[in-house]
Order: C-alpha cells, then structure tokens, then sequence
C-alpha cells in the first residue's frame, strides 16, 4: 500500500547500510525508502560505465519488485592513468591478474601506488564519481552524477573511510586524505553531490 504522505517510494538497490543512510539523509522529505528484498540476487555489475551499472542494479530491482528503484555506482579517475580504475574500481587489482581478490580495497590502493610511483604531485590529479538513477517501471528514469577533486598521494594517511579515502586528498580540504576525514567526508563527497543533485531533479520531475 502507498504511503499515506504521498511521497514517491524508491527501493534502495543496494544494501549497504552505510550508503542508505547516506541517501536517506539527502533524500529525506523528497521520496520513502524501501529496503532492498532478501529474495533478490547479486547483480553482475559488467557494464562499460559507471552509469550503465547503475542501471544494470535499479533495472534489476525494478523488475524484481515491480516497484521503482534508486541505484548508484561510484568509482576513481585517475588522469595519469587515463581515467583508470574508472568502472572497474573495485576490481582494480582482481584485474591484474596476480591474485588479489574482487573489492579488495588495501590491494586496489597498493596497485594504484604502485602505477603512479615516481610521478610528481602536479600529475597525481584524480577524481571521485557517483552516478545515481531512478528507475520507474515503465523504463523512465532520473540521472544524477557527482565529482570531487583530489589528487593521490604517495602512501596511505587515516583509518576513516574505505576503497581509496586513504590515498585520495581531496582539493577542497586541507591536505587530509578522505581516510583521515571522518563526517566531513560527506558534506563534499561525490555520493553526497549525486544524491543531492538526484533530489533536485526529482522535485522538478
Ligand atoms: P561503489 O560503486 O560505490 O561500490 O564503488 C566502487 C568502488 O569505487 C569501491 O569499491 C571503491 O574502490 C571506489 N570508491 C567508491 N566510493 C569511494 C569513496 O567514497 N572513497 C574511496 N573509494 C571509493
């Protein structure tokens, strides 16, 4: 049954419970939030771009609850590496082929060092990006992307965050990684700017 306010009700396509309550906070008084079911299966995530894997998880959703669905997708662009990870962020490592394991964030910082070794700051420029996207069932959709700034430093600084907070300073700081950061992360993250920019468009749609 809707919801007697009358608010869109989105299904959050990931369960991660720290993303969730990171949209719930942008997203709060726009849109009602549904937990992802149980039932659902992981999604492969082998899209070419950030935005076709956030589609590939809200479709998934979608279909599966009949319901419309919210999903995003976030990964590093590094100019030096000719905005590699990019996509394939998480697998960063995996991809090499010398054993790490998929979304092993310590392995994936270590190849990134590894790659930029010996490169001055000036080239060490990067960025942080999030794709967001509502998918309704009749294939319409909302699409929102967020960036931040940064450049990757020479080793890893700070306990906070996860994936590559502990290499990524962000231009907006004060020379802290991410990872030394805490809450002040989100006020600036790229999450925090697609989310945010998501709930302007879905109060205009
Ligand atoms: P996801 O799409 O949010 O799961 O992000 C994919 C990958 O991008 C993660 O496994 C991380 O390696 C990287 N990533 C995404 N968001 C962040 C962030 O806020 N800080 C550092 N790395 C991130």
């Amino acid at each position: 049954m809707d919801d007697v306010t009358n608010l869109p009700r989105l299904v959050v396509a990931t369960a991660n419970p720290h993303k969730v309550a990171e949209i719930e906070v942008v997203l709060d008084g726009l849109v009602e939030l549904e937990p992802r079911p149980d039932h659902v299966g992981e999604v492969v995530e082998n899209g070419d771009t950030m935005e076709a894997n956030a589609r590939l998880k809200a479709v998934a959703i979608c279909e599966a609850t009949g319901r419309p669905a919210v999903a995003d997708d976030s990964g590093l662009e590094v100019d030096a590496l000719g905005g590699a990870p990019g996509v394939r962020s998480s697998n960063f490592a995996f991809d090499e082929g010398l054993g790490a394991a998929d979304d092993d964030d310590e392995a994936n910082v270590d190849r990134l060092l590894r790659e930029l070794d010996g490169l001055v700051e000036g080239r060490r420029t990067a960025r942080l990006r999030t794709v967001a996207l509502v998918r309704w069932p009749d294939g319409s959709e909302v699409i929102a992307t967020g960036t931040i700034e940064g450049r990757i430093g020479t080793s890893p600084i700070g306990d906070g965050g996860f994936g590559y907070d502990p290499v990524f300073v962000p231009v907006e700081g004060d020379g802290r990684t991410f990872a030394e950061m805490g809450d002040e992360k989100h006020a600036i993250s790229h999450r925090g700017r697609a989310f945010r920019d998501l709930a302007r468009r879905l109060a205009r749609s």
